[in-house]
């Protein structure tokens, strides 16, 4: 594991490291709210989560700071791929055979609804993050995964989802440029961002109704109990807070006391590589989507006149498990996606890698969030390990984290998957 020297990926405003597509126009100075020295909530984290936990804390008049170790999503959600997913990377069949008929459908509902919010948000109060949402499309690159999604696209019409089961020529017209593709489901709701744009936008948004927010604010230390905890940041104040919220997804287990989360959180790493510009007639032939294939393994979209590619993580077993560093990249992952690359879209590989970068992901042993009270710690929430799929689920779950604040309930029938209790 190394730096690669062939790809740009080190020079961005003097730093080095692994730099998304999307950072690598300098920011603004750090944000430095001045903070009452004691506030409602205290959210530890500035990425999607607990920006999300911000926005709507604030919205509801509730007083809350956002105290951010680097810049706010400078970290997986500023790192990652931007697609805004209906369902995770099982297809619909096997989320039903992991969680029931019913359970799937809470789901795919709370997903459904994260993006409704999500994009209604985007549009009413025009955030600048270059949301379109034109569908997406998961694709097959062998028979059994196209039965499944056969399958899938079935189960999902049965529930009113506007879905379409595409076959091998059909995928070939939507995508004249690629090779290898058996079938595909086509899923019209789902959208793509630039994931940066939108977590700082909300970040403004929050602000603008009276959350504060500190960049450049690593939080050291924790101390108290509910109703009265002190939380010490090693950029100089203390605040005090009435609750917390630990939104600091694979780092969570740092601050916990309980030891809880070290307990149900693993980090792991995903990589992205982006072409150089391709040109025009190779981006007309390419649709605005999310796409995927291989279950999600692998997966794609257009940004502007770049192609992104993720994935391939599963091609180096264990070697991206653990770890909580995104200033490199794999290069045995870079290998892997530029091979697939040359095999489904050799006119796009033709254009070569122009940057690769990593993010820290944090999962759970069932795939599904922590949402919720940490068990033993009363005061004290998590909004935390998305399993990969953040945006899917992270501005639905900052709002049930406010309910649950607010009122220790929400409506929200799905919710309850996500308690942190189920692990105890
Ligand atoms: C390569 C890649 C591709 C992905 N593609 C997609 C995709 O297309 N669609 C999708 O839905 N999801 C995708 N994801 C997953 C998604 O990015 C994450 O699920 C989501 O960003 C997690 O958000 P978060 O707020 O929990 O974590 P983060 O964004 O990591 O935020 C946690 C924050 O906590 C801060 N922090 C940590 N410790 C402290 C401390 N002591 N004090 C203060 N702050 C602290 C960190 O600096 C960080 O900013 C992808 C992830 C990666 C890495």
């Amino acid at each position: 594991m190394k730096d690669s020297p062939d790809i740009e990926h080190g020079a961005h405003d003097g730093a080095s490291g692994s730099v998304p597509l999307w950072q690598r126009t300098p920011g603004d100075r750090p944000l430095r709210d001045t903070v009452e020295r004691t506030v409602d909530i205290a959210i530890l984290g500035g990425g999607v989560a607990g920006t999300s936990c911000a926005y709507h804390a604030a919205s509801r008049g509730v007083g809350c700071v956002l105290l951010e170790a680097g810049t706010i999503a400078s970290r997986a959600s500023g790192r990652n791929d931007g697609q805004i997913l209906l369902g995770l990377g099982e297809h619909y069949n096997r989320l039903i055979g992991q969680w029931g008929a019913r359970d799937a459908e809470a789901l795919w509902r709370f997903i459904d609804d994260n993006h409704e919010g999500m994009l209604a948000v985007i549009e009413d109060q025009t955030l600048a993050c270059s949301a379109i949402r034109n569908g997406g499309l998961r694709l097959a690159e062998a028979e059994t995964e196209a039965a499944e999604l056969r399958e899938s696209a079935e189960l999902l019409a049965g529930m009113g989802v506007p879905v379409r089961y595409l076959d091998a020529p059909e995928v070939a017209e939507a995508l004249p440029l690629s090779r290898g593709f058996v079938g595909g489901l086509f899923l019209e709701r789902e959208a793509i961002f630039d994931p940066f744009a939108f977590v700082r936008e909300l970040a403004m948004r929050a602000r603008d109704r009276g959350a504060r927010v500190r960049e450049a604010c690593p939080v050291a230390k924790i101390e108290g109990e509910a109703g009265g905890f002190r939380i010490h940041c090693a950029d100089g104040p203390c605040i005090d807070a009435t609750v917390l919220v630990h939104a600091t997804s694979a780092l969570a287990p740092e601050l916990d006391r309980s030891g809880f989360l070290g307990r149900t959180i693993f980090p792991f790493r995903g990589q992205i590589l982006a072409t150089h510009p391709l040109p025009d007639e190779v981006c007309r032939a390419m649709p605005p989507w999310a796409m995927s294939s291989n279950f999600c393994y692998e997966y794609f979209r257009m940004h502007a006149d770049r192609l992104t590619l993720g994935g391939m993580r599963w091609a180096v077993p264990g070697e991206e498990t653990g770890i909580v560093d995104d200033s490199t990249v794999h290069d045995g992952v870079t290998a892997r996606l530029e091979a697939w690359l040359e095999a489904h879209f050799p006119a796009i590989a033709r254009a070569g890698t122009a940057m690769s970068w990593t993010g820290i992901m944090a999962g759970t042993r069932d795939g599904l969030p922590l949402v919720g009270g940490i068990p033993g710690r009363p005061g004290e929430y998590t909004c935390a390990a998305f399993n990969g799929y953040g945006m899917s689920f992270a501005f639905a779950a900052g709002a049930t984290i406010v309910d649950l604040i607010e009122s220790g309930r929400t409506e929200r029938p799905a919710a309850a998957m996500f308690r942190p209790s189920r692990f105890v």
